[in-house]
């Protein structure tokens, strides 16, 4: 895994902490590829249920409030049905 910029083709460890390439292009991550059905723990509630896509392991993690499904709102707005986040819900406000 690694971050790359597409306008001068720069390459960047995911262990950089790099926000933005020399370039000023933003970075796009390369990953190994496409999480499948099966890597997913379907018996976890919270954003570790992807940990086979994600560059930290649920052992290196000291802190977990256990974000993640988030409420969803129905909403007709002008005629449109929406889904909206209620993140006032979740303890952590950020998924
Ligand atoms: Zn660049």
């Amino acid at each position: 895994m690694h971050y790359y910029c597409n306008i001068c083709g720069k390459k960047y460890s995911s262990n950089e902490l790099v926000w933005r390439c020399s370039c000023s292009n933003f970075l796009i991550l390369k990953t190994k590829g496409v999480l499948k059905k099966d890597d997913i723990f379907n018996e976890r509630y919270s954003l570790w249920r992807y940990e086979k896509a994600l560059p930290v392991k649920l052992d290196d993690a000291t802190v977990t409030l256990q974000e993640g499904f988030t409420p969803l709102a129905k909403v007709n707005w002008k005629g449109i049905q929406n889904y909206f986040k209620v993140d006032y819900l979740m303890p952590s406000v950020i998924l």
